[in-house]
């Protein structure tokens, strides 16, 4: 079945060229160009992915972002955003958004993405993740790059798994710093880029091809993006 899309967007020319390139891709798509439309579009159906502009003329895109997340709470919304909108980045992501694409994008670049959020990781049995070829025991604590086993101190184990988890959502750097370190780290955040960067060389030299990579969003957080 077809996915739907909801597309808020008010810059017409943006819209509907996106608009066209998603019908192309198969995708059934609304396209509403402010956010009352965008509301009485998700009352009508509640699509499968929003993609949602944060500069509207009538809301404020956040709150519409925090609006459509609690109305359904497993929908991936992407949101879109000028290049100099890097707070609301943040504010957005934690107002529910899974992932941000910046203005002026390309448009390949927002199809893979938007695949990407659609086909959510299948469960692989309990306690396993797999991204790529990589596979995580979560109860084993035990981590495989292709057939190589790869040696991870805890945190990057806890890392990596929090990472695999998320596969293909940025999670942020406030997020990781609670749930990896604790709520108490008093110090530099520095130590999270240093077990990101460990984590990639041992990617890297476990020499797999199918690896996932992580991408790192300056000031924002990383994502596990598969191969
Ligand atoms: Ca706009």
């Amino acid at each position: 079945m077809a996915s739907e899309v909801l597309l808020v967007e008010d810059d017409e020319t943006i819209g509907r060229s996106l608009a066209q390139a998603l019908e192309s891709q198969g995708y059934l798509v609304t396209l509403a160009v402010d956010g009352a439309s965008a509301r009485v579009a998700f009352a009508r159906s509640v699509p499968d992915l929003v993609v949602l502009d944060l500069g509207l003329p009538d809301v404020d895109g956040v709150d519409l972002c925090r609006e459509l997340r609690v109305a359904a709470g497993a929908l991936p919304i992407l949101v879109l955003t000028a290049r100099h909108e890097e707070a609301d980045i943040v504010v957005s992501l934690d107002a529910g958004a899974v992932d941000y694409v910046t203005k002026p994008f390309r448009l390949a670049e927002l199809l893979a993405r938007i695949r990407a959020h659609l086909r959510r990781p299948e469960p692989t049995g309990a306690d396993r993740t797999s991204v790529g070829d990589l596979q995580i025991d979560h109860d084993a604590r035990r981590v495989w790059a292709g057939d190589q086993e790869l040696a991870l101190r805890p945190r990057e184990f806890d890392l990596l798994a929090l990472l695999a988890s998320e596969a293909g959502r940025v999670v942020t750097r406030e997020r990781i710093m609670d749930e990896v370190w604790d709520e108490h780290w008093y110090g530099s955040t520095k130590t999270l880029d240093v077990h990101i960067s460990s984590i990639r060389r041992k990617l890297v030299e476990s020499g797999a091809p199918g690896c996932p990579a992580i991408t790192a969003l300056p000031r924002v957080g990383y994502r596990l993006d598969a191969p």
